[in-house]
């Protein structure tokens, strides 16, 4: 089934990184609207393991000059990326939550969030005991889109003191303000798969992923 697309990514150069993903996508991937992508199948509820490996093994190199301490994602689909990528780097991945237990008794760094795909605000929140003022993190999602979860996560990595090595997305939907919003803030954005256009049955993407920015 995705052994190809596997190969590429795990042997290939990061030009075939990025093809064999975007192949995936073009295949499997359901248009739901002009805005919405679905990719169910392999990336985010049924997850293909080897390709969520494979990934991050391309964030770790993309972040590799970095000195990087930690992972940081949001739950629930990013999870399977950061731990891959922490597994990449050999360091802890932290997932924020999107529910503060009421039983939390520790200080937490919070940050409000408002999802494009549910239509709602929700706080994040992150255990201040895991975010120190020397740890350099990188930041890691499956979509880059309106870059509203991604702001959020940023805003708390500069809550607790430490430093932000960038951010890492499996698909960005580049015609959304996401990129741009992250790149405004001095961000360091890659992605692997940057979709320039798309509507049902056809999906264009950015080729060169020479976009990449730094502070
Ligand atoms: P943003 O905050 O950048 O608008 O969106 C971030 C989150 O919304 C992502 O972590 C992802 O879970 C979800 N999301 C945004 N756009 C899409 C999409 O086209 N398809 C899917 N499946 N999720 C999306």
């Amino acid at each position: 089934m995705t052994q190809g697309a596997c190969f590429f990514i795990l042997e290939g150069s990061a030009k075939h990184h990025m093809k064999a993903l975007q192949e995936r996508i073009s295949k499997e991937g359901l248009i739901l609207s002009d805005t919405v992508l679905k990719v169910d199948s392999f990336l985010n509820h049924q997850v293909d393991t080897q390709l969520a490996l494979a990934i991050g093994r391309e964030f770790g190199r993309l972040f590799g000059n970095e000195p990087v301490t930690k992972v940081l994602t949001i739950e629930a689909s990013g999870i399977q990326f950061a731990m891959a990528t922490g597994i990449a780097l050999n360091v802890p991945f932290i997932y924020a939550k999107k529910k503060k237990a009421i039983t939390l008794s520790e200080d937490v760094y919070t940050a409000p969030v408002h999802s494009f795909t549910r239509q709602e605000t929700y706080q994040i929140s992150v255990s201040s005991k895991y975010l120190r003022p020397e740890d350099k993190v990188l930041i890691i999602d499956d979509f880059l889109a309106t870059g509203a979860a991604l702001v959020g996560l940023v805003d708390i990595v500069k809550e607790s003191g430490a430093q932000l090595a960038g951010v890492g997305c499996v698909i960005e939907k580049s015609f959304q303000e996401g990129r741009s919003l992250l790149e405004k803030k001095g961000v360091r954005v890659h992605s692997l798969a940057r979709i320039a256009s798309m509507s049902p049955g056809e999906i264009h993407f950015i080729e060169d992923d020479s976009v990449v920015h730094q502070a």
